[in-house]
């Protein structure tokens, strides 16, 4: 299975994506955490993207293209991938189908989770995330900021403020609600409604994602492996 994660950020591209990635057996490649981790350990990479990802802007298309390209041809992601944050422009777009037709590979489906920009901006607001176990989590205010995984103590991360938060949305509209046309019209684009709760989307993607008419796989079956339908 290869998979793009679309949606607004705050959508739940992170959350379904650990999922995604766990239900098929795929690398999960978040741009967002390779950076962020780059910019942790002070490699080249983190102090040429440090300062895009604080203002809330894109990190430069070659770039972007280059880090993704590099890690798709690693071997784990053989057997698939599912790419988020990637792409967020129609050039990365393209990029990605010039990448992917020359390892002979094609994407099988553009997830897109959609919720509103007002939804969007309460909940990047509302995100902080575990100093200690990196897991994300929504707080209500006034509520407690210790993380349910591990007692660690919760933080909001740097580009998470809320005008980090509403210049990621005029970005996203601008620069990346294209890309969504840009599978759409290649008859790739699996909508979903991100304004379930997070099980409930899952299942929906999942079901949505079994009924694909996928190309036939090396085993034979025409299915990629691990699809066992819609979960209960
Ligand atoms: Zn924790």
């Amino acid at each position: 299975m290869r998979l793009v994660m679309l949606g607004l950020p705050a959508a739940g591209k992170g959350t379904q994506g650990r999922l995604l990635s766990e239900r098929y057996g795929i690398p999960h490649v978040s741009t967002g955490s390779m950076f962020r981790d780059a910019m942790r350990a002070q490699t080249d990479l983190g102090r040429r993207t440090r300062a895009f990802i604080e203002t809330g802007e894109l990190v430069p298309d070659g770039l972007a293209v280059e880090i993704v390209e590099e890690r798709l041809k690693k071997d784990d992601c053989r057997r698939g991938f599912l790419l988020d944050g990637f792409p967020r422009t129609v050039e990365q777009a393209e990029s990605l189908e010039v990448t992917l037709a020359k390892m002979n590979i094609s994407l099988d489906a553009a997830v897109n989770i959609q919720i509103s920009e007002a939804e969007a901006i309460r909940r990047i607001a509302n995100r902080r995330v575990c100093a200690q176990c990196s897991s994300t989590t929504q707080v209500t205010p006034g509520g407690a900021e210790v993380c349910d995984e591990c007692g660690g103590p919760l933080v909001q991360r740097p580009d998470d403020n809320e005008e980090t938060a509403r210049n990621r949305l005029l970005v996203y509209l601008a620069q990346t609600q294209p890309v969504v046309d840009f599978y759409r019209k290649r008859g790739l684009l699996v909508p979903v409604n991100g304004l379930q709760p997070v099980e409930k989307v899952f299942a929906q993607i999942i079901q949505r994602l079994s009924r694909l008419d996928l190309p036939k796989r090396a085993n034979g079956n025409g299915r990629a492996t691990g699809i066992t339908g819609v979960m209960s």
